[in-house]
C-alpha cells in the first residue's frame, strides 16, 4: 500500500503549496484539499467540533478508497483536533504518515494569502482555526517541517526523506 500523507497546520502555514510540489515527486498521486472539498462533499458540513470531525473522517475514507485503487494520497487539510486526525491514523494503519506543516501564527497571518486572517479579526469569519477556534499541534507527526525557516524545495525534501525510508 502507498503512504497517504496528510499535511496538517493553520491556514497560509503552506499545505496547499508544498502538497502541489510534493505531488511532482509522488507517481500516480492525488491531492485531496480541505477548501475544495468543503465545496463539494462537504459542503453540508461547518467548523463546529462536531462537524470538523465529521469532515476529517470522510476525507480518511476517501483516501482509503484511493490507496486502494493503488494512487499516492496527500491531504491538506488544517484538522486542527487530535483526535480527528488520531482516528484517521487508526483508519489507515501503517501507510499513515502525519506532516506537520509549522508556522507561527504571526506568519500566517502576514502571509494572509487568501486574505482570510483580516476577516477572522474583523469578526466577518467565525471560529477561525488559530483566532477563536484552537490548533492542537500534532505531538507523533512522522514529520515537521517549519516553513517560516525553509523553502518550498527543502520542507519537499525532507518528507521525501522520511517516505524513502519505509518505501
Ligand atoms: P495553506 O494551504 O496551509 O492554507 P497556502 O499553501 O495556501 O497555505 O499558502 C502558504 C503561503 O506561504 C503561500 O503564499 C506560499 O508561497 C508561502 N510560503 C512561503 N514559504 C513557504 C514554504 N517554505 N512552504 C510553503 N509555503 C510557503
Amino acid at each position: 500500500m502507498n503512504p497517504l500523507i496528510w499535511l496538517t497546520g493553520l491556514s497560509g502555514s503552506g499545505k496547499t503549496t508544498i502538497a502541489d510540489a510534493l505531488k511532482q515527486q509522488l507517481p500516480n498521486c492525488y491531492i485531496l484539499d480541505g477548501d475544495v472539498l468543503r465545496k463539494g462533499i462537504n459542503q453540508d458540513l461547518g467548523f463546529s467540533i462536531e462537524d470538523r470531525i465529521e469532515v476529517g473522517r470522510r476525507i480518511g475514507e476517501i483516501g482509503k478508497i484511493l490507496l486502494d485503487a493503488n494512487h499516492h494520497v496527500i491531504v491538506a487539510s488544517i484538522s486542527p483536533h487530535r483526535a480527528t486526525r488520531d482516528k484517521v491514523r487508526t483508519l489507515i494503519g501503517d501507510s499513515y504518515i502525519e506532516v506537520y506543516i509549522q508556522c507561527p501564527l504571526e506568519v500566517c497571518e502576514q502571509r494572509d494569502p487568501k486574505g482570510l486572517y483580516k476577516k477572522a479579526r474583523a469578526g466577518e469569519i467565525k471560529f477561525f482555526t488559530g483566532i477563536d477556534s484552537p490548533y492542537e499541534e500534532p505531538v507523533h507527526s512522522e514529520v515537521t517541517v517549519d516553513t517560516s525557516i525553509l523553502s518550498v524545495n527543502e520542507c519537499v525534501k525532507q518528507i521525501m526523506k522520511y517516505i524513502e525510508t519505509r518505501w
